[in-house]
């Protein structure tokens, strides 16, 4: 299998490593948000949330919070940002499960998804379809 991120997890790519445990990697992204942008990327290869397994997803969010801080105070940020692209549509280009770790600033100029009214009735209706599946 032919995987950016596999390689860069067995070592035959070259990456900024920031934190290591047995099930997660962490190295920066190569081309950041802002410097200190950083991924957080399980050991064992799945393509997304949808294939993650549940000991993935607690080992990834576990290692996000310890090196979140760590991004957070040595980027002097004001925050971060969580972020996890999953399937083309939503902007995934390594398919490789991963989350982005984003330091975030007071008016550093970015701005997340614009908000839209649901139309009448629209917000029951999904409501009920995403309960019914
Ligand atoms: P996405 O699949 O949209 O969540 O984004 C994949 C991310 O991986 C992008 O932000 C890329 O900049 C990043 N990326 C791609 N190749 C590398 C690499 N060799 N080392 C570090 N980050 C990478
Ligand atoms: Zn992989």
């Amino acid at each position: 299998m032919d995987c950016l991120f596999c390689k860069i997890i067995e070592g035959k790519l070259p990456s900024a490593k920031i934190y290591e445990n047995e099930h997660v990697v962490a190295f920066l992204d190569i081309n950041p948000v802002h410097p200190g942008h950083t991924l957080v990327v399980p050991k064992h290869h799945s393509t997304s949330l949808f294939d993650m397994p549940d000991d993935d997803i607690a080992a990834v969010f576990h290692a996000a919070k310890k090196v979140a801080q760590a991004v957070k105070e040595a980027t002097s940020a004001g925050g971060i940002n969580v972020n996890m692209n999953n399937d083309k549509a939503a902007g995934q280009v390594v398919f490789h499960s991963h989350i982005h770790l984003i330091p975030r600033f007071e008016n550093d100029g970015l701005k997340l998804w614009p908000g839209r009214k649901y139309s009448e009735g629209q917000q029951a209706e999904i409501q009920k379809r995403i309960v019914g599946c």
